[in-house]
């Protein structure tokens, strides 16, 4: 493995460090690591912006959940009504 690769390695894995803790203020460290890793501040830039799963309600009964998409409370698709 050549030098640069192992450069470019490095701060692909620090870019998606940066970006799970970007992430997980909204609840989403995976998918924050991941748009880090692969995209660099413009990752972290998509994951500031994006959805915050971290602490929405549902919209059936307001239950809070946490980045699972069926209620615990009610049972229902947290996310869509209907
Ligand atoms: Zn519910």
């Amino acid at each position: 493995m050549s030098t640069t690769v192992i450069i470019w390695t490095l701060t692909a894995v620090i870019a998606g460090a940066i970006g799970a803790m970007v992430g997980q203020r909204r609840g989403r460290q995976y998918a924050g690591f991941w748009w880090g890793f692969l995209l660099g501040p413009l990752g972290w830039l998509i994951v500031a912006l994006g959805p915050d799963l971290s602490a929405s309600n549902c919209v059936h009964c307001g239950a809070k959940r946490y980045q699972i998409r069926l209620c615990t409370q009610c049972g229902k698709d947290a996310w869509t009504l209907g």
